[in-house]
This record gives structure tokens, sequence and C-alpha cells, in this order.
């Protein structure tokens, strides 16, 4: 049996005649900049997230830089986040002219250990960006209050985690922004790039509206060093079919989770670790990962068995080559290096089949068996 990590083509199928309508839509008004669907997409994301404001921009590296910059982060100050993420998360720090600062992770959620916060923070710390990884939000009520105590904005890195939810509260909903990917892979999927910043914050959120265009306002007259990012109409349009079966393949992808966790504990509890869902957290699964020993081989079995598998990620970012400069090295957060050597992420979409998830996990008690 051959399994993919995901298949966007199936869920294609299911909207195709609505998709396709859209786009007629979009072309034959020629709005194709900042248009209606992009207010429309925005104001049901807001709405969605319990913000006031959403600003549709090209992709969500440009949303956690944008949202930056209209905090007020730059030249010099410091900006505390986790290593154990995507590289969009600290180049978006890096390209604000700000300096990332690491802390440890949590090795039970695998998101930034809240424990280890403070330590981090200096006379020149200005934010903190949680991520909140593989679709189950940070411990935002601890994060929250740290940057109360130091006067720090805090901007959530939600690219994994759109419709998750902390204690009843969203996404955005607690800090001063959150930013969103759009990434066709992500949950919520464009057919091409886009992203998105939600905030209660007005002045956050009217200087992000001014940056995306240039820093224009009012046209042609330039108080800020703005730029061209902005969400493309057609992929507004795209999104706003696809938005509202957001809840259905959350729960979905929840359903696999819980499948696949009930599977492994009892089959192979010794060997494998099932992602732990915190209580009061909404996981919405973005990724389904597991850690093993004997990681790199299990891959391999498995990819000759057909099953495609990931690793996010293979390399923390403080030790990325071009991160070098920073003066960071191995053995500077323990519970990151040891995560990255043993995550694995196994096939997760919503649209993936029991069929599926017994051959997967067969083929993972079997490789196990042999040990
Ligand atoms: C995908 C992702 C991003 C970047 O989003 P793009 O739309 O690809 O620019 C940022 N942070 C995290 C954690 C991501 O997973």
């Amino acid at each position: 049996m051959i399994i993919p990590m995901l298949d966007l083509s199936e869920q294609y199928e299911t909207i195709k005649e609505e998709i396709l309508s859209k786009l007629d839509q979009v072309m034959s008004s020629s709005q194709f900049i900042l248009g209606s669907h992009v207010k429309q997409v925005e104001n049901d994301i807001a709405e969605m997230s319990k913000t006031k404001h959403g600003i549709g921009v090209a992709n969500g590296s440009d949303a956690i830089h944008i949202a930056l910059q209209a905090a007020g982060v730059g030249s010099g100050d410091e900006v505390i986040t986790t290593s154990f993420t995507f590289f969009a998360t600290a180049g978006a720090i890096v390209r604000a002219n700000a300096v990332p600062v690491f802390v440890d992770i949590d090795p039970i959620t695998y998101n930034i250990d809240p424990s280890k916060i403070e330590a981090a923070i200096t006379n020149k710390t200005k934010a903190i960006i949680p991520v909140h990884l593989y679709g189950q939000m940070a411990d935002m009520d601890l994060i929250m209050n740290i940057a109360e105590k130091y006067n720090l904005h805090v901007i959530e890195d939600a690219a994994q985690a759109i419709g998750s939810s902390y204690k009843g509260k969203q996404v955005g909903e607690m800090s001063s922004a959150a930013t969103y990917s759009f990434f066709p892979t992500k949950n919520l999927g464009a057919y091409g790039d886009g992203g998105m910043i939600v905030s209660n914050n007005d002045g956050i959120a009217e200087l992000a509206r001014v940056i995306r265009v240039h820093g224009s306002k009012p046209k042609y007259h330039h108080h800020v060093l703005g730029y061209n990012s902005r969400l493309d109409e057609m992929q507004a349009a795209i999104l706003s079919v696809k938005l509202p079966h957001l809840p259905a393949w959350g729960e979905n992808r929840r359903k696999h989770a819980a499948y696949y966790s009930d599977k492994l504990n009892s089959k192979l509890g010794k060997y494998v670790v099932v992602p732990f869902e915190v209580d009061g957290n909404y996981h919405v699964y973005h990724q389904y990962t597991i850690r093993v020993k004997n990681r790199d081989e299990l891959q391999v079995f498995l990819k000759d068995q057909g099953i495609a598998t990931m690793i996010y990620y293979p390399i923390p970012l403080h030790l990325q080559p071009v991160f070098k400069e920073l003066g960071y090295q191995t053995g500077d957060f323990p519970e990151t290096e040891r995560m990255a050597k043993e995550a694995l992420s196994l096939p997760m979409f919503p649209e993936l089949k029991k069929e599926q998830q017994d051959y997967v996990i067969q083929k993972i008690v079997e490789f196990y068996s042999s040990k």
C-alpha cells in the first residue's frame, strides 16, 4: 500500500465546483488585488479567532515579520522564541532587524518551555514568539503572565494551529497578534502562498495594514517602510470556500490522531511516545508526531513499505549554519536536540482512511517486533 503524508487531491474533488465558480467570479470582476474576497476572509478568520482585525498578507513568514514590525520590534531588539520550529519563525525576527533568543522546549508538548523564558529576558527583550507546534497551543497563561510582568509583546506563530484553542480561548485572542500561514499543506491551505495576521490591538493592526502596501497611507505618502505583501484575491476566494469546512476537517484529524494513539499505545507503549494533549487544549493535529528511538531506521523501513513520513525538524534553529553568529552550541538546549533526533511525523490528513492507518500501525509493530 502507498500512503502519502497528505493527499490534497481527494479534498479538491469534494469542493471543486465551488472553487471553480469562485475563481470565475474573481476573474470576471477583475478585482485581483485586495478585493472583496480578501476583505471577507479577513473578517471571517478574525471572527473565528475572536479578534477585531484580520490582515491578509502574502505568506505566513511575512505575517510574522510584519506583526513584529507593527509591534515596534526593530534594530537591536531581542525576541524570545523556540529553537524547535520551522526556519521562518526566527528568519522573520532577523528580517525585522532583531535578534532571536532561543529557549528550550517542554519535552511533553514540544512547545516553548515557559519556565525557561524569564532567564532569557534582558533589557533589550521586546517580544516573545511562542510557536503552537504541530497544532497544539503553547501554555499561553504562563507566557502572558511573563509578558505582562516585563511589558513584552506576544506574537503567536500559529502557522500550524489555525482552529486550535487553549482553555476555551482562540489563537490570537489573548496576545498582541497571531499569525497564520495558508501554505497548501497547512490545515487551512490555499492553492499557493498566503498568510494572515489577526489582532485585538488597533495600533498593530492598522500599522500592519499599511506595511503590506509599501507603508503607503494615504496613497503615495510613505511614513513607514513597508513592502508588497498582500493576500492574493484568488487565494482568498479559495480560502473562503475551504474555511467553512475547517472545523469538520479538524475533527477528522482528531479522530485519526485518537485512533493512532490508542493503537500505538496498546501495542507499542514501550517504544513509541504518542502526542500528549494537555487538558484544556484543543489540538488540531497539523502533524501527528511520535517520538521513537531508532527513528532514522524506522523511517527507512516505513519508506520501503510505501509509507511516507517526515521529520519536523531534523536540525534545531540554534544549530543552523546561518545563525552561527548568534553563538549557540550543541548541548545548549538538550530537550530540543533530543526531539530533533526522535521526532517522526506520520501520515495525517482529514481524508486518511482507517485501512491506511491500520497498515501504518501494523508496519511499525513489525519493525519493533524484530528489536
Ligand atoms: C509554515 C510555517 C511558517 C511559514 O509560513 P509560510 O506561509 O510558508 O511562509 C512559519 N512558522 C511555522 C511554524 C510554520 O509551520
